[in-house]
């Protein structure tokens, strides 16, 4: 008999209940207590949700108020000592502080980081998904304790329900190598034994509850990791499995290559494997796999929205249950948490592409249907796999799907295609007699103030209550006030603000063939903030130009240079739910030519200056090295076909966010664009020196002020920064900008911050 597990669910709720509590809460207007029942009930539901579906275990452990990394830190009791007021500060009041910090600062739409407070934990991105978690900080003086019993009285409230529990912990390596330590010199691996010694008290306290199983997540095991780590599994593994509930050991999100053995012979009794990401490492998995131990098959994709192949599926499975004389459990790839509750309610979602997808609970389901055919009972399911099987076959032929002339397109591309027509030396020279910009040139990265007379305005528009032209001269008049703001400011390379979007990758995807948008398809991004990604399900294509009207009015306002503003095919890509039944590479590609249609149209619409934000490129790195140097190339070429459609004298910008850029420096510089802007500020021009050193040949813009907090930077600090900059860069290749775009900014902050960042530029070039 097989048996059918889930490896997490999404917290948030259906209608996103936890999101608003939580901003209740925050704001005062509920207590604690209040919350604590709106997260028992929505808990409750979850686990209801499994059962109707037939699951064979609830799981418990993978609720969050913020994030479930933040309850390890304090289920290990590891909360750093910043955190320790004075007094008793209740435990979830603390959690929250180290969240959010004390004088939470809102984070910024787009970039990947929320919370800039110096007082929160540092948040970064769960493996390679939209997720992010709290960084635990790890030091000399990092001590560990069994702290918190919200876990294992969220198991006694699963158990008075009456259901059969199966807890999910982060398993002990996972956690410490997802942290950071806080101190030069120190190694956070010198911290596994003190750890082990509190899993092993929570794994004896969850036996006692009379806990069976525990599902233990060790993702690390599909990254590269140092030897001595990987050492570390098999002597941490026997230590925990002592006196420990049955252990299933779940990686995902990556094959697990060298480790395959590994984690096979590890002392658990049972192991899970994301047979979506690594398809071609399950028999091997199988053979490995001592019989007395249960594999969980990953079957049903856990990172994606479409419904499952169920005689993909079959294919997979049925050589493997043939093959593993032990028990078979199956289950989604990972958690639940990277996809939407339900389909439920979606009622403007085209039926068709509708009748191809599956969010969290309808995975459920396909789980009880793949379950009964496994075991010799199709005919039980015989209406839903005929279901099954339609859908995917309508999706497999559909002509939404596949166009013809986007096919052509690509099929005709040739070498030239992603390459501009002259280097950048010659392109450099020639923009530099058409701009004749003063050195080091000031601009900014795209939208201004997005204020709450632009949001309602856009809002009434959606909801047909403003009409086209009403809602065309409202957006023509905050055009209108950007650029004479812009102007008086003295800024050199202006833009029109980005007024009319709403969000950087569905403004795109929205005018885009092949796109499609959830009502209510919400996925946790951080804390109490969702992400609703488009849906790309088809051949991607541009109907009709995008931003052509808005670009050129607001030239038409001005003599200054109007740069264009785009968002790029990896960021598009990144940022949206995509295709499985082709190579991400090749949607990429699709889009590529699509946004490079709408360059072209720029340029022949007058706009000389185009900027193609690619923030998301690093994000996008594939989560094992082996990996990095084929994505690279892809996205790579995909910006410059992008970018490559127009003549020299147009000039390409590119903008990315914080992240590390000192392992892709070369391909950052093969994406050629003219100028890249990045942000730079919070490492004190730290991140240019690499730059630097690798004699980036192209211009830069490296920001000289961080636009998370309304903070008005002096002229002085960027005077400084600038200083620094041009110390690592040529100056002659340096522009002046802040770190990103300004719409969570308001009004006021900005323009002072502006003005003073052209007064630093006017200073530093009267010293050239
Ligand atoms: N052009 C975008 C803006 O200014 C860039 C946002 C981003 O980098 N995340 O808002
Ligand atoms: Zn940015």
């Amino acid at each position: 008999m097989t048996r059918t597990h889930t490896l997490g669910f999404p917290r948030m709720g259906a209608q996103r209940e936890l999101k608003f509590a939580l901003e209740k809460h925050w704001r005062g207007e509920i207590d604690a207590a209040e919350l604590e029942a709106i997260g028992a009930e929505l808990r409750e539901r979850h686990w209801q949700a499994q059962r109707d579906a037939g699951l064979d275990f609830v799981t418990v452990g993978d609720f969050a108020f913020y994030d479930h990394v933040a309850n390890h830190i304090q289920l290990l009791g590891c909360e750093p000592s910043r955190f320790d007021f004075p007094g008793d500060e209740p435990e979830l009041s603390r959690y929250f502080t180290m969240a959010r910090g004390v004088a939470h600062e809102a984070g910024h739409e787009g970039c990947t980081h929320g919370s800039h407070d110096s007082f929160a934990l540092e948040m970064t991105k769960w493996f390679d998904t939209n997720y992010h978690y709290l960084v635990p900080e790890f030091g000399p003086n990092t001590r560990f304790s069994l702290a918190s019993v919200r876990l294992f009285n969220e198991v006694a409230q699963a158990q008075k329900l009456g259901h059969p529990v199966k807890v999910v912990l982060l398993g002990p390596l996972s956690f410490l190598w997802l942290g950071k330590e806080k101190q030069a010199g120190f190694d956070r691996f010198e911290l596994l034994e003190s750890l082990l010694t509190v899993y092993q008290q929570i794994l004896v306290r969850l036996k006692w509850q009379g806990v069976e199983w525990v599902q233990i997540d060790e993702p690390i095991l599909g990254l590269d990791l140092p030897e001595a780590w990987r050492n570390a599994f098999e002597r941490s593994y026997w230590q925990l499995a002592r006196s420990a509930p049955k252990l299933l050991l779940a990686t995902y999100f990556s094959p697990l290559s060298e480790n395959v053995r590994l984690a096979c012979q590890l002392p658990v009794a049972g192991l899970h494997v994301d047979a979506v990401r690594a398809p071609a490492e399950l028999v091997g998995v199988a053979d490995w796999l001592p019989a007395h131990k249960v594999l969980s098959v990953g079957i049903v994709d856990g990172r994606n929205i479409w419904r499952t192949d169920v005689d993909a599926a079959f294919a997979r499975l049925v050589p493997v249950a043939a093959k593993h004389k032990g028990e078979l459990w199956i289950a989604p790839s990972c958690s639940l948490l990277h996809v939407p509750v339900s389909l439920e309610g979606e009622h403007r979602l085209d039926a068709e592409v509708k009748s191809w997808l599956a969010f969290a609970i309808e995975k459920l389901d396909e789980l009880r249907v793949l379950r009964a055919a496994l075991d010799g009972e199709e005919s039980a399911v015989e209406a839903e796999l005929i279901a099954a099987r339609a859908a995917v076959a309508a999706r497999r032929s559909s002509p939404r799907v596949h166009r013809a002339d986007v096919a052509l397109r690509l099929a005709r591309s040739v070498a030239g295609d992603d390459r501009r027509a002259s280097g950048f030396a010659e392109r450099q020279a020639v923009q530099r007699v058409r701009f004749a910009l003063p050195p080091l040139p000031t601009t900014t990265i795209g939208s201004f103030p997005q204020t709450s007379a632009i949001r309602a305005a856009r809002a009434a528009f959606k909801r047909g209550e403003l009409d086209a032209t009403a809602y065309r001269e409202k957006m023509q008049a905050e055009i209108t006030l950007a650029v004479r703001k812009q102007e008086d400011l003295g800024i050199d390379v202006l833009v029109h603000g980005e007024a009319e979007r709403n969000d950087m990758v569905e403004y795109f995807g929205e005018q885009l063939d092949g796109f499609a948008f959830t009502a209510n398809g919400w996925v946790q991004s951080y804390g109490s903030r969702c992400v609703k990604p488009p849906i790309i399900f088809g051949d991607v294509a541009r109907p009709a130009p995008m931003t052509v009207e808005w670009t050129a009015y607001a030239q038409s306002l001005t003599r200054l240079p109007m740069k264009g503003m785009l968002t790029g095919p990896v960021t598009i890509l990144q940022w949206s739910f995509v295709r499985d039944d082709q190579p991400r590479s090749v949607t990429t590609e699709q889009i590529a030519w699509a946004i490079r249609d709408e360059v072209v149209d720029l340029e022949e619409a007058g706009i000389g200056i185009i900027q193609i934000d690619e923030p998301a490129i690093r994000e996008g790195l594939p989560l094992r090295r082996a990996g990095w140097k084929s994505y690279l190339e892809g996205a790579t070429r995909a910006f410059r076909i992008s970018a490559s459609g127009v003549s020299d004298r147009t000039q390409i910008h590119t903008h990315m966010c914080y992240s590390e850029f000192n392992d892709i420096l070369p391909e950052i510089a093969a994406m050629d664009a003219d100028v890249i802007t990045i942000e730079t500020s919070r490492s004190d021009m730290e991140l240019l020196r690499g730059f630097g050193d690798f004699r980036y040949p192209n211009e830069i813009g490296p920001g000289v002020y961080d636009i998370h907090s309304p903070r008005v930077p002096t002229t002085d600090e960027m005077v400084r920064l600038m200083r620094k900059a041009a110390a690592v860069v040529p100056p002659a290749n340096l522009w002046i900008n802040p770190d990103c775009g300004l719409k969570t900014r308001g009004w006021p902050e900005t323009e002072a911050a502006l003005a003073n960042m052209v007064a630093a530029a006017k200073l530093l070039r009267s010293e050239l």
